[in-house]
């Protein structure tokens, strides 16, 4: 066959795709009907599809690109390291350069005690790694029956076996027959949903207070660990209000389990710190990181553990790993986006400048008719679109229908916004200047008055 190249004609591209390409979290026969956008370059926070539009990415492709796209550095870097030594593993008492330096760079970035690092290639197995290993730590120190692990629902983990296993969405868990047994759930902190007449103080302090109620139910001599988002992604961007963290810090404490900070999101300065525990002073055991780790240059994730955790696990052998544990040019790249970032200053500019700036810009959106709560934390942020601020009311339509008319609008006016439900979500790259989250505003802006209109054209605003 003759392969298709950037250039080639986008309903080529379009029909080859269709034919072959199934698409993760997509309705394939939807899709193919009326053809993916064909995405064939990008550079800084732009995308160019085949038509040649230029795209502004609010989301840094799937919340990972922070530096940006097109930085030379790491394409060279890569090929430096697949010359040199392109893989080898690290399984039977071997080691390899990349992967012993990033370990130690992640050690220094990484808060409190936190200096072991088990890679994995991404989020979701990462994940899977933390499930068996906290379950491993128990039975090491002799309570096996500690096996039970609390998540939250309308978590996003990943979507492994164990990652949505651990996630709290039912339309993940819906196929496949999932969770695997030993998982336990409680309510998200989401106040604009859930809170009914409670303030988000109290609301706060009540959901963190689920977890001790779960811990006495299942019994606290069988759960292992809690796992959490510091903010909640894929979710809609659900910051938990202020009372919620230092509360479930001392249920944490008070009956000894473990916590698990999934920082796969606010990760490597999303949140304006180098982790979201720190911004939200979390102070996990375990650390999941993927994503903002290489920027998605390169497929790579892991956990990074307390010393207290690597020395029970260091006591036996751990029958874990995978072929790409510390893939050497997965860590080559990763260390070089950890360099740009620091010597950048790219995660100070954040917290001192850009964010700032995106904050009351976004935060201005909230005099629109049809957003309500408008939440920001760094570089990730989301609004609510409901019929009636007042009341917090979603729409009389499906939920979902008119936050997918906006993404739609975004999409039109080449501006890449998620929708989850009917929240607005944006994410963008960390190396944002003020101009482009002026031209993001105005967009997000003239696709909510479309949306808006559109909504009240079709008798939907209601
Ligand atoms: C994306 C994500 C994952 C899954 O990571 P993958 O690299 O897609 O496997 C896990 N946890 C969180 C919080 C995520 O946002």
């Amino acid at each position: 066959m003759t392969l298709l190249t950037a250039n080639s004609p986008t309903a080529e591209l379009q029909a080859l795709d269709a034919a072959h390409h199934m698409h993760p979290f997509t309705q394939g026969a939807g899709l193919n009907e009326k053809g993916a956008r064909m995405i064939t370059r990008a550079e800084g926070c732009w995308l160019t599809d085949s038509e040649g539009n230029r795209i502004l990415d609010g989301m840094a492709g799937l919340w990972c690109v922070n530096i940006g796209y097109g930085r030379r550095e790491l394409a060279s870097v890569a090929a430096r390291q697949m010359e040199e030594l392109p893989y080898y593993n690290t399984f039977f008492q071997t080691s390899h350069v990349p992967a012993l330096n990033l370990a130690a760079r992640l050690a220094e970035l990484a808060p409190g005690d936190l200096n072991h690092v088990f890679f994995a290639s991404g989020g979701s197995d990462a994940n899977d790694t933390n499930l068996r290993m906290v379950r491993t730590y128990w039975a090491e120190k002799g309570q096996p029956e500690k096996n039970v692990i609390i998540s939250r629902w309308n978590a996003y983990h990943g979507s492994t076996i164990g990652g949505t296993s651990l996630g709290g969405m039912k339309g993940m868990h819906g196929q496949g027959d999932l969770p695997i047994p030993g998982i336990e759930f409680i309510d998200q902190p989401n106040w604009w949903a859930e809170g009914g007449d409670m303030t988000p103080e109290e609301f706060g302090l009540m959901r963190a207070r689920q977890l001790e109620e779960k811990i006495l139910e299942v019994g606290q001599d069988k759960v292992a660990a809690f796992i959490a988002e510091p903010v909640q992604g894929a979710g809609g961007v659900i910051v938990a209000p202020e009372t919620y963290w230092p509360e479930i810090r001392r249920i944490v404490d008070k009956y000894g389990i473990l916590l698990i900070a999934d920082e796969v999101i606010c990760g490597f300065g999303r949140t304006g710190n180098w982790f979201g525990s720190q911004t939200l002073d979390i102070r996990p055991d375990i650390m999941t990181i993927a994503k903002g780790l290489s920027s998605g240059y390169m497929p790579i994730g892991g956990s990074i553990v307390s010393d207290e955790v690597a020395k029970v696990i260091g006591g036996t052998e751990f029958n874990h790993g995978y072929t790409y544990s510390g893939h050497p040019v997965a860590c080559a790249v990763a260390l070089e986006n950890l360099r740009i970032l620091e010597e950048e200053k790219i995660v100070d500019t954040v917290r001192d400048q850009t964010a700032p700036y995106l904050k009351e810009k976004f935060e201005s959106l909230g005099n629109h008719p049809m957003v309500g709560e408008v939440k920001i934390v760094g570089m990730m942020g989301s609004m609510a679109l409901t019929p009636n601020k007042g009341t917090r009311a979603p729409f009389a339509a499906d939920a979902g229908t008119i936050g997918f008319m906006c993404r739609e609008r975004c999409f039109a006016n080449n501006l890449v916004m998620r929708h989850v439900g009917d929240r607005m979500i944006i994410s963008p790259p960390l190396v944002i200047s003020k101009d482009e989250i002026d031209t993001l505003i105005d967009r997000a802006r003239t696709s909510l008055d479309e949306a808006h209109a559109q909504a009240v054209s079709e008798g939907l605003f209601a």
